[in-house]
């Protein structure tokens, strides 16, 4: 059976989150920050990157493996490439921080490569390729994931070796058509959606999820929490596991905060490596023929006769502004289950204010 759920007003959710960060220690302009990513992810239909996430980040705070004092280390800084150690502090803001100032080079220079190592969670990665893309930028972002427990199983492997890495490309909008978001976790499902999924009662689908004995399963139970009990699997096969592997080589190795093998500290917290490109798409061709060449792929892969005329094909990001545009205005829905573990959080700091 599954969970009840309330619709809650975007403003007052992210009051509270800013309100529970801060009450934990982060600094205001960070809690103002990092609540409105979490947000924001709800806002765009990412759950499992939304406030939800506020008693593990709490935790991270209480134990140290969020840096509330970090400053960005800047380890190299040309024309074209941007190194930067954020020192174990919030992701949101240094991400943010990462795309301005590579952004600025990829204007100027036509191109830029930044990295980002040792950051807690940067949460939705599509948030980094819009803030790009609506700066009129193309770019492509890989994501590796060290300080807990490895989740994701390798294609014919049995057991969790690899994080839920995701891979994103954001491609600016046209005159005529939205920016183009591909934002996806290497995983068949991320691991947030098994926490939602067990919260609400659900099961996964087949083939998303094996058990501690390396079967394959629906139950999330096992994986409720932040325990893990199994193993999510790879996207296609050896195709999502080669592309977890180039994540942990691009965002772990080139990111300089290392990959997920034992060596790397696992302290339970999250801690983030990121590789990105911006480019500048001027830089590669007359500005109306791209448009208009984006404008006619994109009208011809949606005029696709869909297989079931309810669900017509889609472009990359339209599922997000969709649902954004739908729960702006009639709320964000969340269960009960995630709503009493927010309250508790609330509770436990002395914030006065309730979901
Ligand atoms: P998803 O499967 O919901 O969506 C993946 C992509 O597919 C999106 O770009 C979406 O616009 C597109 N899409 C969805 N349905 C579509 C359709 N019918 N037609 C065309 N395009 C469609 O995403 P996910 O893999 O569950 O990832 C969820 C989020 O988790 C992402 O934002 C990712 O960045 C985040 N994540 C973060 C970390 C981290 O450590 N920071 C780790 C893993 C995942």
């Amino acid at each position: 059976m599954s969970t009840p759920e309330r619709r809650l007003n975007p403003t007052s959710l992210l009051e509270f989150c800013a309100t529970v960060l801060s009450a934990g220690g982060a600094s205001k302009d960070d809690a103002a920050c990092v609540a409105a990513h979490l947000v924001d992810a709800n806002l765009k239909g990412h759950d499992s990157h939304g406030a939800g996430l506020l008693p593990a980040y709490l935790r991270h705070m209480e134990r140290g493996q969020v840096n509330l004092e970090a400053s960005d280390q800047v380890l190299a800084d040309t024309s074209v490439i941007l190194r930067i150690d954020a020192d174990g502090g919030w992701g949101a803001p240094a991400g943010q921080r990462l795309v301005e100032r590579a952004s600025a080079k990829a204007r100027e220079h036509g191109l830029a490569a930044a990295t980002l190592g040792h950051v807690h969670h940067l949460g939705r990665l599509g948030a980094y390729a819009e803030q790009a893309a609506a700066a009129g930028l193309v770019s492509i972002h890989f994501v590796n994931v060290t300080d807990h427990a490895p989740l994701v199983a390798p294609y014919r492997g049995t057991d969790a070796r690899f994080g839920t890495n995701p891979v994103c490309i954001g491609y600016p909008a046209t005159a005529t058509r939205p920016a183009f978001l591909l934002d996806m976790a290497t995983s068949q499902i991320a691991l947030g959606k098994v926490r939602i999924a067990a919260n609400r009662g659900v099961a996964l689908p087949s083939g998303s999820l094996i058990d501690a004995r390396g079967m394959p399963t629906t139950d999330p139970s096992g994986m409720a929490g932040f325990e893990l009990e199994g193993a999510l699997t790879p996207l296609g096969k050896h195709k999502g596991y080669g592309l977890a592997f180039a994540c942990e080589l691009l965002a772990g190795v080139l990111g300089g905060g290392g990959t997920i093998q034992p060596g790397t500290p696992r302290r339970g917290g999250i801690s983030n490596g990121l590789f990105s490109i911006f480019i500048d798409p001027a830089a590669f061709g007359e500005p109306d023929w791209m448009q208009a060449e984006t404008d006619a792929m994109a009208r011809y892969a949606l005029a696709s006769p869909p297989m079931d005329w309810d669900s017509p094909v889609l472009y990359p990001g339209d599922p997000e502004r969709a649902i954004a545009g739908k729960r702006a205005k009639e709320g964000i829905p969340m269960d009960e289950v995630t709503i009493g573990q927010l309250n508790t959080v609330a509770e436990a700091l002395g914030v006065a204010e309730r979901l």
